[in-house]
């Protein structure tokens, strides 16, 4: 009996970012929600990159997305064109930052055109990018069994109408706190995901940095997953992505089916992912790693929070 693996599609940014941390510098750091969503996703699913990047995007980095699997025939290489440029600094604590700039160069005409065989495929996530992108590549789809999205405060500010009507086709959305306050106008995080819920997702994950993660899904459960505390942060940058990228990437495996308990798992596993990611910059630590070394990392987050209840005074 042959298996048809499942596919995962995703659009989003490719970028080449200006990062600083309080600690270093890196003015040419390959990222991008898709690339740190591909390399994040490829090792536990069938990726296929839809995006656009200009002359100035280095060989190396899609030769690295291709080493780690992903099937980047959807990627435009635009030969009269530059790179989407985002430049970033990280406050003292790693966990807020500040956007210095954002260049959509490519981005700003991409007409993205899914290969025939992308259209078909039973995944898709519409990470970080123009509402209007995502809702472009959504139309091409045949029939998506799950569609997950990714946003932030730029979009929720300048393309709001976009956003909403996009988000009415999305079973999982993932945001950050302060964008799901600023989606909502609701400042307490559990009124804040009931009103996003009520835009279309019927499950909502919300990112809080070095806090971990909030599911709140499609029965009304809750469900926390937290971040690793690690020593040494190098660059927060994709965290969010590599999150999203575990997370997707887990319910897209054969015989995965999408309920309450495989959702806490893929919470587990994009938590895996982004703990990850932080280790190093852009996505070095995201390349060569194994199925052992995610499946250690995935006990060290089972052992983090677990507790025998019998045995609590
Ligand atoms: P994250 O740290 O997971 O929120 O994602 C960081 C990545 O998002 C960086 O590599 C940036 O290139 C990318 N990025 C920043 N701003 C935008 C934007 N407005 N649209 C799409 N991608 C963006």
């Amino acid at each position: 009996m042959t298996v048809n693996k499942p596919h995962l599609v995703v659009v989003g940014s490719v970028a080449i970012d200006w990062i600083i941390t309080p600690r270093a510098e890196r003015p040419e750091s390959v990222g991008g929600s898709a690339t740190f969503f591909s390399m994040a996703a490829s090792y536990l699913s069938q990726v296929r990159l839809v995006g656009v990047v200009g002359r100035d995007f280095p060989d190396y980095a899609v030769a690295d997305l291709r080493a780690n699997g992903v099937d980047v025939s959807g990627l435009e290489i635009v030969q009269d064109g530059l790179t989407f440029r985002w430049k970033g600094q990280y406050h003292e604590n790693m966990n807020d930052r500040t956007t210095l700039e954002t260049h959509l160069n490519v981005f700003e005409k991409f007409q993205p055109r899914l290969p025939a065989e992308f259209r078909g495929s039973e995944y898709l996530f519409l990470a970080n990018i123009q509402p209007r992108l995502q809702s472009d590549v959504f139309a091409q789809m045949q029939r998506p069994r799950l569609v997950g999205l990714d946003t932030m405060n730029l979009w929720i500010s300048i393309a709001n109408d976009d956003l909403k009507a996009v988000l009415k086709n999305v079973d999982v959305l993932t945001l950050n706190d302060e964008e799901a306050r600023q989606l909502s106008g609701e400042h307490n995080i559990v009124k804040a995901a009931r009103a996003v819920r009520a835009l279309g997702p019927r499950n909502v994950v919300i990112k809080r940095g070095e806090y971990g993660a909030l599911l709140f899904d499609a029965d009304g459960e809750m469900f926390s997953a937290p971040a690793l505390p690690l020593e040494d942060v190098v660059d927060p940058t994709g965290a969010g992505d590599s999150f999203a990228g575990g997370f997707m990437g887990w319910l897209a495996r054969p015989g995965v089916e999408p309920n309450g308990a495989s959702l806490r798992t893929a919470m587990i596993y994009g938590s895996v992912m982004a703990s990850f990611c932080v280790e190093g910059f852009s996505y070095d630590r995201l390349k060569g790693l194994d199925a052992a070394t995610i499946q250690r990392r995935f006990e060290t987050f089972a052992s983090l929070t677990n507790f025998d209840r019998a045995s609590l005074t």
